[in-house]
């Protein structure tokens, strides 16, 4: 028996308009257990009517309010925190050790966060002169359409809407189809923090089609986009239509290099967890790694030794830390980069083939797999693949490194591994990425801009930052001069 969900629009739980539904797969193991409307474009026009409706009256509210209402649907996600977290499990297949412990906590921390930074927030007096008083206040767009993507299904909702409702904007979402439950458990859970009607609507459907008419929309003032880099396009693309902004933090290839002077445990430890963490289903998951050649043999043997020991299995189980991939076509997918890989010469050091074992067998299992005698001109180096599958490179030169980690159509992340902090701020300011870690991978936080350069995308989510894509500078001009001419007008005279 399948749960069904109904999606939430101007504070009503609705069907889509069509009837349809669509299934909720578990990818632990293969099987449906739950299902969502299948929304299309008159249920996004429902939705965008609604939020439109909803939105002069919340941005008419006095910031302290917006905050408060934060922070009370910060806490309730805590109150929730377990039945979130099995859920996302179930949905995405992420390790409950993984959505307990990290991503539903960091949903209501940025709720928190976005409730705190937005009290501070401030526009400018500009010095144009005694004359005239001239000043920027930043105010809501209006409503903003956030469609998001599987791979942390309820934290990437979070990044966007936060920043978004806190300024006074009112949103309509969409999650991804594959999984959709958190993001409409968060919209439920912001009813019950006393956010109006209107202002959280969730919308669940197809992308080419919900989501689509959710860009082309003529209500909706911004797209917050968060997906696949081919996506990324097409919706840039469908938004020129009516010059609307978007966001786009799209997809990586993130290099990781190793200095000849690095800690090698150090670098190891990093390296399994940027690499493996969530599966590599990360935008800045390390997937190409460039090791001095003094270093290869014994960053290789003790990083395959690490990755070898990860237990994987049922994502529901406390000791698992490496579960199923998110859906049956995306494991497909990276077992055909496995493919490839093999067919290009490089040399396999760990994994490669399906799991077989009574807890992995049923669902979207890919051990983690380490290649190594890798180039850049196999596709598999420069392809994203989203998934546990990583290879190895020997550099000799730091130049030769540097060129090696910005030779991608992506930039969004990377790391250096080196003791000579001086050595890594250089290459830092070297590397073409929005983010470079120095002897880290990974570490993002609501108080950290996160967003990439390139055909990652542009703009920023978390930090104060996010607070100005959610917002309209307005620059307001009083003139204080109170008198019918001004000495420039003599140039019409
Ligand atoms: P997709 O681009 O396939 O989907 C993302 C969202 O876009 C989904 O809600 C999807 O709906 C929707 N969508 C798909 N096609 C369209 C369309 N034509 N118009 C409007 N919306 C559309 O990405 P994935 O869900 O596969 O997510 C993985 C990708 O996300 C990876 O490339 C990853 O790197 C990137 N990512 C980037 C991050 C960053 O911060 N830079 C962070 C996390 C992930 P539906 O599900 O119905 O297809």
């Amino acid at each position: 028996m399948t749960q069904e969900y109904k999606v939430l629009i101007g504070g009503k739980w609705r069907e889509a308009t069509s009837g349809e539904r669509m299934e909720v797969i578990n990818p632990a193991n293969g099987r449906p257990f739950a299902s969502v409307p299948r929304c299309g474009p008159e249920d996004v026009d429902r939705a965008v009517e609604a939020a439109l409706e909803a939105q002069p009256a919340w941005a008419g509210r006095p910031m302290s309010e917006r905050s408060k209402v934060l922070l009370k649907l910060s806490q309730l996600i805590r109150d929730h925190l377990e039945d979130l977290a099995k859920l996302e499990t179930m949905e995405q297949g992420s390790p409950i050790r993984k959505t307990m412990g990290m991503d539903i906590p960091s949903c209501a921390e940025h709720f928190e966060y976005f409730a705190g930074i937005a009290r501070g927030m401030t526009g400018e007096t500009l010095p144009v002169g005694p004359w005239a008083a001239s000043m920027t206040v930043h105010e809501p767009l209006g409503v903003v359409g956030l469609i998001t993507p599987w791979n942390f299904p309820a934290l990437m909702v979070v990044w966007k809407m936060a920043a978004a409702i806190v300024t006074g904007n009112t949103c309509v979402v969409k999650p991804p189809s594959v999984a959709p439950l958190t993001s409409l458990r968060i919209g439920e859970l912001a009813m019950e923090a006393g956010i109006p009607s209107g202002v959280v609507n969730v919308i669940t459907g197809p992308g080419s089609t919900a989501g689509e008419s959710i860009v082309r929309h003529r209500g909706i003032a911004k797209i917050g986009f968060t997906g696949d880099s081919a996506t990324g396009k097409r919706i840039m693309s469908l938004a020129s239509e009516t010059v609307k902004p978007v966001g786009l933090e799209l997809g990586g290839k993130n290099p990781f290099i190793v200095l000849a002077d690095a800690d090698i445990e150090s670098a190891v430890e990093g390296a399994v967890w940027g690499a493996f963490f969530n599966s590599g289903q990360v935008c800045a998951a390390a997937s190409r790694f460039y090791i001095h050649e003094s270093l290869y043999e014994e960053f290789a043997r003790k990083f395959v030794a690490r990755a070898g020991a990860l237990r994987m299995g049922d994502p529901m189980n406390m000791e698992t830390v490496i579960g199923p991939l998110a859906y049956k076509e995306h494991r497909d997918k990276v077992e055909s980069y496995i493919a490839e890989a093999k067919r290009s010469g490089a040399k396999l050091l760990l994994g490669g083939e399906r799991p077989d074992t009574p807890q992995t067998r049923g669902g979207y299992f890919v051990a983690p797999t380490v290649f190594g005698d890798c180039t850049n001109d196999m596709t598999f180096m420069q392809d994203e693949m989203f998934g546990p599958v990583v290879g190895l490179a020997r550099f000799q030169t730091i130049d030769e490194a540097v060129a090696l980690a910005n030779d991608t159509k992506y930039g969004l992340s990377g790391s250096v591994w080196t003791k000579d902090v001086r050595a890594g701020l250089v290459i830092a300011g070297r590397m073409k990425a929005g983010t470079v870690w120095v002897n880290e991978h990974l570490c993002i936080s609501c108080e950290t801009p996160w967003g990439g350069c390139k055909e990652s995308g542009w703009g920023k989510d978390a930090s104060t930052m996010a607070l100005e894509e959610y917002t309209l500078t307005k620059h307001i001009y009083v003139d204080l001069i109170g008198q019918p001419d001004r000495p420039w007008y003599g140039i019409l005279k």
